[in-house]
């Protein structure tokens, strides 16, 4: 029997409004401050579709839109700028910059408390420690996902293919998190399909289209597809999805899976934010 499909589309439509509710309770719209460094289209459209999702919530869109020959000083001078601006919840650099700006740098500059990407090295000591903080969106995306669609993690064996800051590592770690067993892959792995098939949830992170397929399936696994790739044919993940789709218990599709998600954990995270920074400001 083919697999269930699971509805990120769906998923992220109701966690929106739960979000859009919970916005219009608090005492002032949380901002989001979206910085895209020059014209790359991919970037441009996320970041569009980041700023329409915020203001859709309620959230005010504090977009900056900066030229890509922008220097390094004058960009962290944009972050300090964000960071010390009341109205400013949450931060966001849009990646990739630009190849003359050092990322990891600009991103050490956000203030952990307006990391709504939770890639700053405070949010990842946080999620390292178990602490309270702002996770990564597209892994917190997918633990939503697991649970809305009813996946026990408690035990199970989860893998994760992939090892990158962004997805892959704070994957695991949550996983972890919920005691799941953890098995991490990435391009030193041996046996790639073997390690694969012990998974009772599989998630693809590793950037190759279609590169997960049925040998890498233990029937009934539940199946997360991370990856994005833009094909001729149109838009394709990381799993060959009809063919893994006849192996697995449930998979998520590509696009209307893991993509709509990460969108809606960006404001999520916000709200996050928002929330703490009130009772830090009414502590005070
Ligand atoms: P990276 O390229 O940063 O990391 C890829 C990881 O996969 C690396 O750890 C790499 O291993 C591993 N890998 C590469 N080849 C293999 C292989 N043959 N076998 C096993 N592991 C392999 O990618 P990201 O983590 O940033 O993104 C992964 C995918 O997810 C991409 O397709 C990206 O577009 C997509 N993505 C989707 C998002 C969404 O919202 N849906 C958000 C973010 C990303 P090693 O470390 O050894 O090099």
């Amino acid at each position: 029997m083919p697999a269930t499909i699971i509805d990120g589309k769906a998923a992220a439509a109701e966690l929106r409004q739960r979000i859009s509710h919970d916005v219009a309770q608090l005492p002032e719209p949380p901002g989001l401050a979206t910085v895209l460094v020059g014209d790359d289209p991919a970037s441009a459209v996320y970041v569009a579709s980041k700023r329409r999702q915020c203001v859709q919530a309620g959230m005010r869109d504090l977009h900056r839109h900066l030229p890509a020959d922008i220097g390094a000083a004058e960009l962290a001078a944009v972050v300090d700028d964000l960071n010390a601006d009341p109205a400013v919840t949450g931060i966001l650099l849009q990646l990739p910059l630009p190849r003359h700006l050092d990322a990891a740098n600009l991103i050490a500059r956000i203030d952990p408390d307006k990391d709504v990407d939770g890639l700053t090295i405070a949010s990842v000591g946080r999620l390292a420690l178990g602490a309270p903080g702002l996770r990564p969106c597209t892994p917190a995306g997918v633990i939503a996902l697991l649970d809305r669609a009813g996946v026990r993690l408690e035990g199970a064996e989860a893998v994760v293919v992939g090892r990158s800051h962004l997805v892959g590592k704070p994957m695991a770690q949550l996983l972890l998190e919920r005691n799941a067993t953890v098995t991490v892959c990435h391009s030193r792995t041996r046996d790639l399909a073997t390690a694969c098939r012990r998974a009772d949830v599989l998630i693809a992170a590793a950037g190759l289209p279609r590169m997960i397929g049925p040998d890498h399936v233990k029937p009934g696994a539940t199946v997360i597809d991370v990856g994005i790739h833009r094909t001729d044919a149109g838009l394709c993940g990381d799993v060959d999805t009809a063919t893994v789709a006849e192996v697995a218990g449930a998979i998520t599709p590509v696009p209307g899976g893991v993509g709509p998600m990460t969108i809606a954990m960006l404001l999520s995270n916000t709200l996050t934010a928002a929330r703490c920074a009130g009772r830090e400001s009414a502590a005070a």
